[in-house]
């Protein structure tokens, strides 16, 4: 494990002392889908280069999937040869040097208990660094999308609810088999469609309607497909928040 702090060194080219950090080295599960990995990877990276400056980059490892076998996995309720892909992949990581883990999706956070009490690592989990923000904004009620497994089960709300007060609702079952369809029929192969944002936004505008203070983009693709500016409320991007709280979380000490 390597332990973050402060020494100081010469620089090669302008031989001025310089600070080097030793920052944590993330050990991330990416692919699910790649479309959304990507935005991670870059996200990362610029939010340890806007916080140090110069030339510094975040310390990663990544795993990263075959994506078509694991939807395969999730759309036959496989969930614990899931589980035993997903902490083998960790117990690699860790292995390979990773401080903590981060899994570059919000369904898969269905196993983030199984994997920090069967490897003994550290899960940065995306419905905690996200309910942070929701509590920030003292908001009380949220809708949430995601894939059908994210709306309809209890692993991901039950964060919100258990530890933030946040009541989360989710669309109908007509809506969420649209949205869920759009994610893996579309999005997770970066295919972006007009008509598919704008049932996505009167779907956000219907939980609105329904008392909605903010939508959680519960699924780190769809944040491809919806944007601030395309609806009036308060949207939270899961795909940045947990990347920005990753890199943050590899800059403490
Ligand atoms: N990336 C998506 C999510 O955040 C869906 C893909 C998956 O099933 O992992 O939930």
């Amino acid at each position: 494990m390597s332990i973050s702090n402060i020494s100081s060194s010469e620089c090669a080219l302008c031989k001025k002392k310089v600070e080097v950090k030793n920052l944590k080295t993330i050990g991330l599960i990416g692919g699910m889908s790649f479309e959304s990995t990507l935005e991670y990877y870059k996200l990362i990276n610029e939010t340890i280069q806007e916080k140090l400056g110069g030339l510094h980059s975040a310390k990663c490892l990544m795993y990263s999937v075959d994506f078509e076998e694991i939807e395969i996995l999730q759309h036959k309720n496989k969930w614990t040869e899931l589980t035993n892909i997903m902490v083998d992949i960790s117990e690699k990581l860790k292995h390979a040097g990773a401080d903590f883990i981060v899994i570059c999706t919000n369904t898969m956070h269905k196993m983030a208990e199984d994997i920090e009490k069967r490897v003994g690592i550290k899960v940065l989990h995306i419905a905690e660094v996200t309910g942070e923000k929701i509590a920030r904004k003292s908001m009380k009620k949220v809708g949430l999308l995601g894939t059908k497994f994210t709306m309809e089960q209890d692993f991901y709300k039950k964060v919100l609810k258990e530890v933030f007060n946040v009541e989360v609702i989710i669309p109908d079952e007509n809506e969420r088999k649209t949205i869920h369809e759009i994610i893996y029929n579309e999005l997770c192969k970066g295919i972006i469609k007009r008509q598919s944002k704008e049932k996505y936004i009167e779907i956000i505008n219907n939980l609105a309607l329904r008392g909605a203070e903010g939508i959680v983009l519960g699924c780190t693709e769809i944040p491809l497909l919806i944007k601030q500016e395309d609806v009036k409320v308060a949207i939270f991007n899961t795909t940045r928040i947990h990347a920005v709280a990753s890199a943050e979380f590899a800059l403490k000490n």
